[in-house]
């Protein structure tokens, strides 16, 4: 559960760098001879600058490849409405993103039909996994460390419990957290309505109302609302979402197949979901690999300035950490970091 550290410095060729720190971490010794390996990663919303770059992906595709594995790159569809919303359009955006070294295959099909329905424990009983995360025999996780407004931040635990699920599952976590309009602040402009995309908020007698089952808990009517009527309730409700889907996730894997690698660098104000993600919130950090999420997380958070994302998000990073150590993934809090 160690975890293995390059310093972001361009001095050094970094691409070998990589190569020293996987070669360090055992980053590839999960990989048996034959086994279909997803290589996790988010390629970014179209227009989205900070994902990770193609070129160190390409990297750990070749080194999957010669460890014998035969490598897949995914991502799960997104359950709001973008570039990423369903399989043909999640490909166009990866290709135009650069990143061709590998099949591409949406791990959820073409309309987040596909995937496993598992039992998980905290907040959530079940969960929703991708499908072709579900059949892979083993799987490299590229994670980019970066700020998110509902849970603090994003790393491995995120893209475990939210990318590798379902429209269906990611809905699931959304909803633990809630919506409530202040009838006092709303003055019935219908802002709210007009720029939800499924049209869900009702204005009855001049007040908006939300009841929809629907309701994808996206910030979308927050931001259009002119009077601040609108706001989530609840919100660390998600990073303990976020933890149980994660377990979900890994118990579709034999134990030791799993391995993780995060970048540190462009750690923006939010995540890449996003066309515009803000600006940068603190300096580049560097490259972390671990065979843990949970130990990968916490030297992330060990190193970076993480009070930038709680006051900016109302919602303590840690937590999603905490309670995945909490539900039993393996890890620890307090990571050894081995420069390497
Ligand atoms: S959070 Fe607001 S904009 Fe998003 S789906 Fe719900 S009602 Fe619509
Ligand atoms: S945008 Fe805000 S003020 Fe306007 S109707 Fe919706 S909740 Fe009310």
């Amino acid at each position: 559960m160690s975890v293995y550290f390059v310093p972001w410095n361009t001095s050094n060729n970094l691409l070998k760098e990589t190569e020293r720190l996987y070669d360090a971490a055992g980053t590839f010794d999960c990989i048996n001879e034959g086994d279909l390996v997803a290589v996790k990663l988010h390629v970014g919303e179209l227009g989205n600058p900070y994902h990770v770059q193609p070129i160190f992906v390409h990297e750990v595709v070749r080194k999957i490849r010669e460890a014998g594995g035969k490598p897949f790159l995914t991502d799960s569809n997104t359950y709001y409405f973008a570039q990423r919303n369903n399989a043909v359009d999640h490909m166009n955006t990866a290709q135009r993103n650069g990143f061709g070294t590998a099949p591409f295959i949406i791990a959820d099909g073409l309309k987040s039909e596909n995937y496993r329905t598992v039992k998980t424990k905290g907040i959530l009983s079940e969960i929703e996994v991708s499908g072709a995360i579900a059949e892979a025999d083993a799987m490299i996780v590229i994670s980019h460390c970066k700020g998110h407004e509902l849970s603090g931040f994003g790393g491995a635990i995120k893209n475990l419990g939210m990318g590798c699920t379902s429209r269906a599952g990611k809905l699931r976590q959304h909803r633990t957290v809630g919506l409530e309009i202040d009838a006092s602040k709303c003055i019935g402009c219908g802002k709210c309505k007009a720029t939800c995309p499924m049209g869900i908020p009702e204005i009855i007698e001049g007040k908006a109302q939300n009841t929809s089952p629907l309701c994808m808990r996206c910030p979308m009517c927050i931001e259009a609302c002119p009077t601040n009527a609108i706001d989530f309730v609840d919100k660390p409700n998600l990073s303990k979402a976020l933890a149980s889907a994660a377990l979900g996730v890994l118990s579709t894997f034999k134990r030791g197949k799993v391995s993780y690698v995060s970048f540190a660098k462009d750690i923006s104000r939010y995540c890449d979901c996003l066309s515009n993600p803000g600006e940068i919130m603190m300096n580049d950090i560097g490259i972390f690999a671990s065979d843990s999420s949970v130990s990968v997380d916490a030297a992330f958070l060990t190193m970076a300035d993480y009070q930038v994302f709680n006051e900016e998000s109302h919602v303590d990073c840690m937590l999603q950490v905490q309670e995945a150590k909490t539900l039993g993934i393996e890890g620890t809090l307090k990571p050894a970091i081995t420069t390497v």
